[in-house]
């Protein structure tokens, strides 16, 4: 069955596809990273929901993630490149039904400036490979007043083990 959420979040992957192709591509291509593979490599390594949000930009349907009820102790990695990206100590509940935190881990995010849908936001990347996160915004809790808004199908969770 196809719920009206899934054919508007294809309808945004389309659009976004084209779009990233002049946007993003540039951008992308204009900052180096030491984890690179081709679009084809990244196909064969991803899963067509990974591609479509870290290589494509897409937004995973708020509330989808499993990782928004993950409450364990652990890190969340770049579902990229492993790139340990967040600690479960910086996650809180946004109820936004994405997962969200607070602070990234020191070095493991780059952002830049999205103008894609008519606003200024900042996109957030993996700074190894650079698979799209998501965005970050200024509503945050303490203590950094920022709020990570991450598409949890772009992180790997690991349990930290006792
Ligand atoms: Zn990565």
């Amino acid at each position: 069955m196809t719920t009206r959420r899934d054919m508007l979040f294809t309808a945004t992957h389309s659009a976004i596809a084209l779009s990233s192709l002049s946007l993003t591509g540039g951008a992308l291509a204009a900052e180096k990273f030491k984890v690179t593979f081709t679009d084809a490599q990244w196909r064969a390594k991803l899963t067509p929901q990974q591609y479509t949000v870290l290589r494509r930009e897409a937004t995973e349907r708020p509330g989808s993630s499993p990782l928004n009820s993950e409450h364990r102790a652990g890190t969340y990695s770049c579902a990229g490149c492993a790139l340990p990206m967040f600690s479960s100590k910086t996650k809180f509940d946004s109820g936004t039904g994405w997962p969200s935190f607070w602070k990234p881990i020191d070095n493991a995010v780059a952002t830049r400036k999205d103008r894609r849908f008519g606003m200024v936001e900042i996109e957030v990347h993996c700074s190894r490979c650079g698979g799209h996160m998501g965005h970050v915004f200024d509503d945050g809790p303490r203590p950094t007043g920022l709020r990570y808004c991450i598409n949890g199908i772009s992180l790997t969770f690991a349990a930290q083990t006792a």
